[in-house]
């Protein structure tokens, strides 16, 4: 494994070197081989992970050098002060098959000084939440951070009761967060500029490294990008925090996140969240207000109010063009004004009739073909024009819906073609709320063969498979559709 310890070439000021706190009796729940793959070339069985994901030090290879990144942040709209690395500690950075730096963080790691209150744990309910959905949204085609493996444990730690400890070998582009630059603003001023500088040369290297707004610039895009992709698949982080949110535009810190199932963009992931700032519909507008606080930073580096106003313009026509042209093609269509309000009115009619996001739009493949394939997808309309009918108005909004549906397809494009298209954005596996929790459950009682089957499952999201159940595609209750607790 290539190594490029970068970040201890940084100011150590930044950082705090330490050793993790190995957990009593770790078993290795899951490893994910593709993933090591790409970082790799040596056999995955070269280092005992099971030892390392369980932080003992005796097994970590001697080019590991542990650290604990400090950073600040916003959280829910507050600055927060200094934050960092309270339970997850840097391993090591190597090199992955691209050529890009690969961080190797490991999550649950024990304490560290910026853990203030906390016992530097992790429970094993979000680490099999966050296992999994790393996994789905990289397999769904999202930026995000993945992750190597992780692990259960003998070591108890005190929760709403008292329970084992997990922990997660995660794996990210970059663990650099927006709240980063705002600890050095805030704190050590002096030392933002060559900190940015460093930040190009790893994570832009095609710009010149004195080029600070073409910098700004392109985090704004990446970020837009990535909020209109979340937008697309139904992705709900849950505490967009500037302390959650990175400088390449790649998913981080899952925690109270859910992903849409009966379509409600105002619907309240995070149990702490009690104003509903993090909510699905918010989350374009709040990754502005991360990044205006953000650029606000490079004040003190004599950045232009008016380079900052553009970066925000760039940010807000990025998201729109990345989100009208995804949406469009989740019907089928290329993207224009016509496309557009029929995509729009069909996510209107999911949210009006409380449509499952995902089956809805894996169901207008079934609208579209009049073959006798593609039956999956006929039953899930099957499904939803029931549905429909048990509505007042249902069946006939939808009804006059799929009547300029088909007249703006046969204008625009095949029939051919659109299926293609919607084939390849619109997932017929999503990790459910429902799905996620039975895997908990599973993996608490010693048994790792549901957690095994979801990784299997959601690595071809796009396929119909054999080992799925009709749990997998039946969205969650809405009774059973509590806020996740913070609490992890
Ligand atoms: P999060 O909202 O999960 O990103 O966490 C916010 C901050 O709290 C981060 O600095 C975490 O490292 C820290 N934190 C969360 N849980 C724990 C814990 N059990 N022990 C120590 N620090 C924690
Ligand atoms: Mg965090």
């Amino acid at each position: 494994m290539k190594h490029h310890q970068h970040y201890l070439t940084l100011n150590p000021i930044l950082y705090h070197k330490q050793h993790a706190s190995p957990l009593d009796n770790p078993r290795l729940v899951h490893f994910n081989h593709a993933l090591y793959k790409t970082l790799s070339n040596l056999p995955f069985d070269h280092f005992d992970w099971c030892g390392i994901i369980g932080a003992d030090n005796d097994t970590f290879p001697s080019e590991f050098r542990p650290l604990a990144m400090v950073y600040a942040g916003h959280q829910f709209g507050q600055w927060a002060g200094q934050l960092g690395d309270g339970r997850g500690l840097l391993l090591t950075q190597v090199i992955n098959h691209q050529g890009k730096i690969q961080d190797l963080h490991l999550k649950g790691a024990g304490k560290t000084p910026f853990s203030r209150f906390g016992d530097g744990r992790a429970m094993i309910d979000s680490t099999v939440r966050e296992y999994l959905c790393g996994h789905a949204l990289s397999c769904l085609g999202v930026p995000s951070s993945n992750a190597l493996g992780f692990v259960v444990s003998d070591t108890i730690i005190a929760r709403h009761q008292m329970v084992c400890a997990a922990a997660l070998l995660r794996v990210s582009d970059c663990h650099v967060r927006l709240g980063h630059f705002e600890w050095l603003a805030v704190y050590h001023p002096k030392l933002l500029g060559e900190f940015t500088h460093q930040m190009i040369d790893t994570y832009y290297p095609q710009l010149d490294r004195h080029d600070i707004s073409g910098f700004l610039k392109q985090v704004c895009q990446n970020t837009a990008k990535l909020i209109a992709q979340w937008q697309l698949v139904g992705f709900s982080h849950g505490v967009m925090n500037t302390d959650n949110i990175n400088i390449t535009g790649t998913t981080l810190d899952f925690g109270p996140f859910g992903m849409m199932e009966r379509f409600n963009p105002d619907w309240i992931n995070n149990q702490s969240d009690h104003l509903g700032r993090y909510t699905y519909q918010n989350q374009p507008t709040i990754g502005h207000w991360n990044l205006k606080k953000w650029l606000a930073c490079f004040d003190l580096l004599s950045i232009k109010q008016s380079v900052m106003a553009l970066c925000l313009d760039e940010y807000e026509q990025t998201f729109y063009t990345e989100y009208n042209t995804g949406i469009c093609q989740k019907i089928g269509l290329p993207l224009d004004d016509d496309s557009l309000a029929l995509a729009y009115e069909f996510v209107s009619l999911l949210k009006t009739y409380q449509l499952d996001y995902t089956n809805s739009f894996r169901a207008l493949i079934g609208v579209l073909d009049n073959t006798n394939d593609n039956k999956h997808e006929k039953t899930l309309l099957h499904i939803m024009t029931k549905e429909l009918n048990a509505q007042e108005n249902g069946l006939q909004s939808w009804q006059d819906w799929v009547v300029r549906y088909h007249t703006k397809i046969n204008k625009s494009t095949t029939i051919k073609t659109a299926i293609d298209a919607m084939r390849q954005v619109n997932p017929v596996y999503i990790l459910r709320n429902d799905m996620a929790q039975r895997a908990i459950e599973h993996t608490i009682h010693h048994d790792f063969n549901e957690a095994a089957r979801l990784f299997e499952l959601l690595a071809n999201p796009f396929v119909v498979q054999e080992i799925a159940t009709a749990d997998d595609i039946t969205p969650t209750h809405p009774y059973d559709m509590m806020p996740i607790s913070c609490m992890s």
